[in-house]
């Protein structure tokens, strides 16, 4: 076996296994980039295997045709995945005509341009390279930009100007050997190492970001409340800290807790999926009110959060009586006509450097003098950094916590807490 025909059944080899690495890492994950890559490393292989057993290969013009149309359909394959990666809304038809055109093209017109020409050199050589800078293109071009696809945007450059330079040096060489000396020659073993160097990184950084794409599907699908669609509890204090650190000095945030009105008597009397449809419904309402910088989440059962940053209390009132209003109009086509589902709110202003936890207390509590005061409103926690009472104009009803809390009490709350909310 001659080096070259062993870089061949080298890149054979790598083509293959980075396949079954793609084919084994798009059965975990919804991505469709793993098939398409998948797709491209076995035609990558193919060509290999093809140049292999070109001198078995009865016409040369086939053979040709072969080994063009398979390294061809390999880095279309790839492209396309890439445009419907980054770009979900392209379509990939363009790039399939391409291949179409440019495989006919090589085999009735480029084969019998005399060898050693530009125009040869150009036919053959020029579509990979084009194609290899529509992918290397549309990676670069993608925002935000992360290292994963910094190095594959310069590996997928790096190979159209290998393809690129191939032209170059076919065209100055001029009229060489047929193609069944190709094995033999240096220029071959100088392609396929060139080649298989590239199509190594190529495989490895297309890997990176599969891995780093599917790590990302499971980190959301972890963090997601598979039931309202929206941040489950860990996710929704881990954002709601981060968003906090994000606020400019002195600005507060308000920080609403919400939680369905005599929950369990739907699920009793209509089923638990009834009350499914009522958690979906309740959290597709939050969502449609969380607007641009706010934060909702499903923290637990029927308890919803919601954190509005630089938010004054009118404009957190706003808010929760939006939702409110909202869930006024929805219909349950689980429930009986008219049936009524309402929430409890409770609310505090918070700033950015106060705990998220103690914050949440507060809320909790403004929460649970309303459910004690009938249901279906939503009070104001008292200002921590005042120890104001909330004002009354902005208690429903009209009550001040003072009065309310001395009445009904606080029972399973810090003597603590319920001193700051009823100084
Ligand atoms: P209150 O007005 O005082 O909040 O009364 P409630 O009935 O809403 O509250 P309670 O805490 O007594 O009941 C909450 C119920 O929510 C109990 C639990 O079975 C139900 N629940 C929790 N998670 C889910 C869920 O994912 N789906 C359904 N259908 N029910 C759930
Ligand atoms: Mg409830
Ligand atoms: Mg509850």
């Amino acid at each position: 076996m001659n080096s070259a025909t062993f870089l061949l059944a080298f890149n054979f080899a790598i083509g293959l296994s980075f396949a079954a690495a793609f084919l084994a890492v798009s059965r975990r994950s919804s991505l469709a980039l793993g098939r398409y890559c998948a797709a491209g490393f076995v035609a990558a292989a193919s060509t290999v295997a093809i140049e292999g057993m070109v001198a078995a290969i009865p016409s040369v013009r086939l053979a040709s045709t072969l080994s063009f149309g398979s390294l061809m359909t390999a880095l279309t394959a790839i492209t396309a995945g890439l445009v419907r990666h980054y770009r979900p809304q392209a379509r990939t038809g363009a790039l399939w005509t391409v291949l179409v055109v440019a495989v006919i093209a090589n085999a009735f017109v480029v084969f019998d341009f005399p060898r050693g020409t530009w125009e040869q050199a150009f036919g053959y050589q020029g579509p990979f390279a084009a194609m290899l800078a529509i992918a290397a293109t549309i990676v670069a071009r993608h925002s935000p930009r992360r290292p994963v696809d910094l190095a594959l945007a310069a590996v997928l450059g790096l190979s159209a100007l290998q393809f690129a330079a191939k032209l170059v040096m076919l065209g100055l060489a001029g009229a060489g050997p047929g193609v069944r000396a190709y094995l033999s020659s240096p220029y071959a073993f100088y392609s396929q190492t060139a080649g298989g160097i590239l199509s190594l990184l190529l495989g490895l950084s297309l890997l990176g970001l599969l891995m780093a794409e599917t790590m990302a599907e499971a980190r959301d699908r972890l963090q997601t409340d598979a039931l309202s669609g929206l941040p489950n509890r860990a996710a929704f204090l881990e954002r709601a800290a981060r968003t906090l650190r994000a606020l400019p000095p002195g600005e507060s945030a308000a920080l609403i807790m919400a939680d369905l009105d005599r929950f369990k008597a739907i699920n009793d009397t209509y089923g638990h999926s009834a009350g499914d449809a009522v958690i979906r419904a309740f959290g597709a309402n939050l969502r449609a009110h969380c607007g641009e910088g706010a934060l909702c989440g499903r923290l637990g059962g029927e308890e919803f959060a919601l954190l509005i940053p630089a938010c004054t209390p009118q404009t957190a009132r706003a808010h929760v009586e939006a939702v409110r209003a909202l869930g006024r109009r929805t219909r349950y086509p689980e429930l009986p006509e008219g049936h009524a589902v309402t929430a409890s709110f409770g609310v505090t202003l918070m700033a950015r450097d106060e705990p998220l936890e103690t914050a949440l207390h507060r809320a909790d509590m403004a929460l649970y003098a309303v459910k004690k005061a009938g249901r279906d409103g939503l009070r104001f926690a008292p200002d921590p950094r005042t120890a104001q009472p909330a004002p009354a104009q902005l208690l429903s009803n009209g009550f001040c916590e003072v009065r309310r809390l001395r009445r009904i009490g606080v029972p399973g709350r810090s003597k603590a807490s319920r001193r700051a909310l009823t100084r």
